[in-house]
């Protein structure tokens, strides 16, 4: 039997397994089921494929959208892996020839939805196949908390039963709530499975939070210095989605958008034309993305904050799946919790549930108020730990600061919540300090706090951050929970009584037209060395595979990522041999397109 390394190379043109692929693969290969939790950029289809490809017999892979089972498809087959799919969208004539080949030994893998397996000829077909494996895509889809939940993923473990042989079951997904977890393991039939947490970390991308700007002429001067990449932009509702998509339309920009009010068709265009290149950008609600594959998108702007972290991650990370780097940028600005509270209230019912959303939402604010690194923040909101305080790499860990004494400030700040006794939240104490006299304050006598107005000079805005400083740097605590309080801590006590003194960090805020990733920093973790001077390269190479793209009806990054392109505009193979060292460059696809890249690169250098 081949190896798994070398169907990574053969097939995928890889050189090395990402961490945590290799685990996986071995477990499926040994007959073994597995729960693999991995986040999305990750490479997970990689982790079924390679065994799909070395067992033998079939391997069925149930994947919840039509769109993406025709991507994984094209992709697979570009890189001539015998893959197919069966859906409500083959015509007769397709699905028998389908099925005739799969009969025949010519297919190894096969995506279908989950409705399919409860089709009476599907299953009496599969009856008579050797299916080595079942895979269950997007597996999270099982779970009411799964936000696709799908009542027939509920039926797979009864479907296993009807097979003469039981297959080795293998799930994947990206969503690691523990309830989650506990649904798949229950509803799907694993058994004596192995689970796998991957690494939730993606080191080429670059996190950065921007408060309170001008989030339109933000995002107009951000798309400016970022001409021809791809780019999604999340905002939280249809209608900021058609705001803000019509105010970069108005202006040239080559943008899409995409929302539950359009129609399918309109839905499906917008999708093809940023899957294919047609548009840069796409302005979308969180509708967008479960059918989405795109491996070279190089930033995702959050307009607004979304409801939790898991949905930021999911949704950030499909920034950068080709492994180049890629930037997630949330601009924040207070009016977002509201605006997420609203939807919240509005779309679920349960007290239990919207409590515990509620409490999500405050994890969510907790990382756009943090002034700690924000990979650490995330990394140990989803369990990890961590050696590191610092990454070095997003926006945090990058500001600019300068120390300062603000003992005074810190004190003032222990004061009050020293006298609101702990049972208030931030809002409150920022209230109360700022001297704000609005009706919770009165109801509660608090102008009367010797606290009261201390740092009335400062804006709301201002103590906020004073308050989440004071948290991170441990003199205040906050409690968990739907409404958060707010406690001293010994340390707090400490500076209250006049035994401590406080030093922080202040950031020197840059003007806001320069508060972008600085490209200096960018280039350092740029693993393509000099961006800047192989650009035009690039730029011929991109093009070359977006017209050989639209020759073959494919989206362009199943021809070569961005990534491959990079390294060829670095390497400048002038040979095949030299091309074949390219990573993404299999032994198929040097066959199929090195030629003509390597014309385009000896025409590109030598003009
Ligand atoms: P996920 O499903 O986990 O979101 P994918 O399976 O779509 O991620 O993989 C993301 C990208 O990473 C794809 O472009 C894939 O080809 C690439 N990839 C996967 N494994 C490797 C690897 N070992 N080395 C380099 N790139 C890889």
């Amino acid at each position: 039997m081949a190896q798994p390394i070398e169907i990574l190379n053969q097939y995928f043109g890889y050189p090395a397994f990402r961490p945590g692929q290799e685990d996986v693969i071995q477990t499926l290969l040994h007959g073994q089921d597995c729960l693999a939790i991995m986040p999305t950029g990750a490479g997970k289809s990689i982790c079924f494929q390679i065994p799909a490809l070395l067992l033998p017999g079939i391997t069925i892979i149930i994947s919840p959208l039509i769109s993406l089972m025709k991507d994984q498809v094209d992709a697979l087959v570009a890189q001539q892996i015998p893959a197919t799919y069966i859906n409500s969208q083959c015509t007769f004539e397709e699905a028998k020839q389908r099925f005739a080949a799969i009969r025949a030994g010519r297919i190894k893998l096969v995506y279908v939805s989950p409705e399919r397996l409860q089709n009476e000829f599907f299953a009496s077909f599969m009856q008579t196949m050797p299916v080595a494996m079942l895979i269950i895509d997007e597996a999270h889809c099982v779970s009411q908390w799964g936000h696709d939940f799908r009542p027939s993923y509920c039926a797979i473990k009864e479907w296993l039963k009807t097979l003469p042989r039981r297959p080795i079951v293998g799930a994947f997904t990206a969503t690691a709530t523990a309830k989650v977890k506990q649904d798949m393991l229950t509803l799907l039939g694993l058994e004596k499975e192995r689970i796998f947490i991957g690494g939730f970390d993606r080191p080429n991308l670059y996190f950065q939070v921007i408060a309170n700007v001008d989030k339109l002429r933000f995002v107009l001067s951000y798309i400016q210095k970022h001409k021809g990449e791809s780019g999604v932009i999340y905002a939280a509702t249809r209608k900021e989605v058609d705001r803000v998509y019509k105010e970069l339309y108005s202006r040239g920009i080559r943008v899409g958008r995409y929302h539950a009010g359009m129609s399918d068709s309109q839905r499906q265009k917008a999708q093809e034309d940023f899957t294919y290149d047609t548009i840069d950008i796409i302005v979308a609600t969180n509708a967008f993305g479960m059918g989405i594959d795109k491996s070279n998108v190089r930033f995702v702007i959050h307009y607004q904050m979304p409801k939790n972290l898991e949905s930021y991650y999911q949704e950030a990370g499909r920034a950068g799946r080709d492994g180049a780097p890629g930037e997630c940028i949330l601009l924040f600005s207070r009016q977002d919790i509201m605006i997420q509270k609203y939807l919240i209230e509005l779309s679920v019912h349960s007290p239990e549930q919207q409590a515990k959303e509620l409490q999500m939402l405050n994890r969510m604010v907790g990382y756009c108020e943090s002034r700690q690194c924000l990979r650490h923040y995330i990394l140990t909101y989803f369990g990890e730990h961590p050696t590191w305080q610092r990454c070095e790499n997003c926006g945090n860990c990058d500001r600019e600061v300068v120390e300062e004494d603000r003992t005074p400030t810190v004190r003032n700040i222990c004061q009050c919540v020293d006298e609101l006794k702990g049972h208030f939240g931030l809002t409150m104490v920022c209230d109360v300090l700022k001297g704000s006299k609005n009706a919770k304050v009165k109801r509660y006598g608090f102008q009367q706090k010797t606290s009261f107005g201390l740092l009335g000079d400062f804006s709301g805005n201002e103590i906020r951050d004073m308050l989440r400083q004071a948290i991170d740097d441990g003199f205040l605590q906050q409690s968990e929970g739907q409404y958060p309080v707010v406690k001293l801590t010994a340390m707090g006590q400490d500076v209250l009584a006049g035994n401590r003194k406080v030093v922080q960090e202040r950031m020197i805020t840059p003007p806001q037209e320069d508060m972008m990733v600085p490209k200096k920093k960018r280039k350092q973790e740029n693993p393509f060395i000099d961006e800047e001077a192989l650009r035009p390269l690039f730029d011929a190479l991109r093009a070359v595979r977006y017209e050989m793209a639209k020759k073959e009806h494919i989206p362009p990054f199943v021809i070569f990522s961005d990534a491959t392109l990079w390294e060829m505009a670095s390497q400048q193979p002038r040979t095949l041999e030299d091309m074949a060292t390219i990573k993404g460059v299999g032994e198929f696809k040097l066959n199929k397109y090195g030629k003509q890249f390597i014309h385009a690169i000896a025409n590109t250098i030598e003009r």
